[in-house]
């Protein structure tokens, strides 16, 4: 079976979230399955620059307003097709975001042009490469479901969305719909037109074969007004077409036992060690309570208003917090603020070799985020026994076994997990979290089975291949 994989981004060559470490570990978990997975990326200039051997295999005259070629090669043990199209990608800045942190203007043609080309490749215009599934992640590759139903190649190719994050829909206006290849006829709800405006994600979600998103608990969520985002009508109406799958971490990148970017971990019992050397590195002293940490974009997704307000219930039991992020300016200053405290340590940044540092040092990982498809730093966590403080919500509610009376009498219990989502409830379960830090025989045997809890991506890289064999039976 081959797979077209059709991604934004993708680790550890480009990544701004979790789209990124799912689309870069994805393709060799499901090499033991049968299915072949080549990744058609935009040609960022750090994309280009790190592909081997590049050779030219289509070209476009014209690919949304200038000349474009697709050039195969490898990177990062990575089968690569990367659309070399600089009036698009040569940029900057970051891949989204220009130097004012806006979108950048042109956002829907630069990712429409991920799509259109994906839609070529489907339809045989790279020489000997024939893709039977064009597998494609979040509103930025939404489009090419659209486009392939359109062409000749529907009904052959089959296609698949995954929804990584619902909040991100692709929007712009009607008066685009023509720039985009989009047809009138199409402009309607059943079609691409969410209240007035195009969504390239909509486009996925009506046009899709199968539908995915990243846990089976936000699957749910999705079908829902309060989580749905105006999309949950149309997600009930393709309930038999939607599947959560959970995502997984890379654990070749993600090992404590050979982390490189890490001191030492021999564990459980390195985190002493790790600890300290973090502590260090946040200019925190040894304290008597479970240190804290955060790794997260600074948005109202992620809750980290309520951790502000829940924070004085961890330090005044001789907690301590190190966070790394960065995002919202009144979220970044609020934090560089809660910083004046000697036990709060915060870096405003983004930096994968100190989000390594804090896992490993880290006794508890928190993130009370107000919806969470998956998560992926809670699995981080369990890995490196660095307990898990999650909301109940998402890919959360699936991947963190609560400490209750019975999980920890069968020894279940990886983390706590909290509801409402406010800050009320944050504090009492930074409060639990305290007390069962203050029990070392029952902190380690939790300790213990977070890190047996399995993270990886064997059980999921499974479902994503029977999957994709279940089309490819359909296919015309
Ligand atoms: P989302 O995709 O919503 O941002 P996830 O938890 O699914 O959230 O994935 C976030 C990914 O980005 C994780 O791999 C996390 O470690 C990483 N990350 C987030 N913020 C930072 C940061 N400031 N520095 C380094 N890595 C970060």
């Amino acid at each position: 079976m081959q797979i077209l994989s059709v991604a934004s981004e993708c680790a550890p060559l480009v990544k701004t979230g979790g789209l990124a470490d799912v689309a870069g570990a994805l393709p060799a978990a499901l090499t033991p399955h049968g299915a072949t997975t080549r990744t058609i990326l935009p040609g960022y200039p750090a994309v280009k620059s790190a592909l081997n051997a590049p050779e030219t295999v289509m070209e476009w005259p014209d690919l949304f307003g200038g000349t474009a070629r697709l050039l195969a090669g490898d990177a990062a043990g990575l089968d690569l097709l990367v659309i070399d199209a600089p009036h698009l990608y040569d940029r900057g800045a970051g891949i989204y975001l220009a130097e004012d942190g806006k979108d950048w203007p042109d956002n829907p043609e630069r990712f429409a042009a991920l799509s259109r080309a994906a839609c070529d490749i489907a339809n045989g215009c790279v020489s000997g490469y024939q893709p039977d599934i064009v597998h494609c992640h979040d509103w930025q590759a939404g489009l090419a479901p659209y486009y392939i139903a359109r062409s000749s190649a529907a009904g052959r190719v089959k296609t698949v969305l995954t929804i990584h994050n619902i909040a991100f829909q692709g929007l712009t206006g009607a008066e685009r719909l023509g720039s985009l290849g989009i047809d009138l006829q199409d402009f309607t709800a059943d079609g691409v037109e969410y209240y007035g405006r195009v969504s390239a994600l909509k486009a996925g979600l009506q046009f899709a074969d199968k539908l995915t998103t990243v846990s089976p608990t936000y699957a749910e969520e999705l079908m829902t007004p309060d989580f749905g985002m105006g999309l949950d009508g149309l997600l009930r109406a393709r309930r038999a077409d939607l599947v959560g799958i959970l995502n997984g971490i890379d654990e070749t990148a993600w090992n404590p036992e050979t982390d490189q970017l890490i001191h030492t971990y021999k564990a459980p019992r390195g985190k002493s060690a790790n600890k300290r050397a973090l502590q260090e590195e946040f200019g925190l002293s040894e304290a008597d309570g479970p240190l804290c940490v955060v790794i997260s974009r600074l948005t109202d997704q992620k809750g980290l208003d309520l951790l502000l307000e829940a924070l004085p219930t961890l330090l005044e039991r001789g907690g301590q917090l190190a966070l790394l992020g960065s995002g919202e300016p009144g979220l970044e200053e609020a934090f560089k603020r809660a910083a004046h405290d000697p036990n709060v340590g915060v870096r405003i940044g983004y930096d994968e070799a100190l989000s390594h540092r804090l896992i490993a040092g880290g006794d508890a990982i928190l993130v009370p985020s107000r919806f969470e498809p998956c998560g992926l730093t809670q699995l981080y966590g369990l890995k490196y026994g660095a307990l898990p403080v999650v909301a109940l919500t998402g890919g959360l509610a699936d991947t963190v076994i609560p400490a209750t009376p019975a999980t920890m009498a069968r020894t279940l219990a990886t983390g706590l997990q909290f509801f409402p989502v406010s800050a009320g409830a944050l504090s009492n379960a930074l409060d639990k979290l305290c007390d069962l830090f203050s029990q070392p025989k029952r902190w380690s045997k939790m300790q213990r089975n977070a890190m047996a809890h399995p993270v990886g991506w064997d059980v999921s890289a499974a479902a994503y291949a029977t999957l994709y064999k279940g089309l490819s039976k359909e296919a015309s």
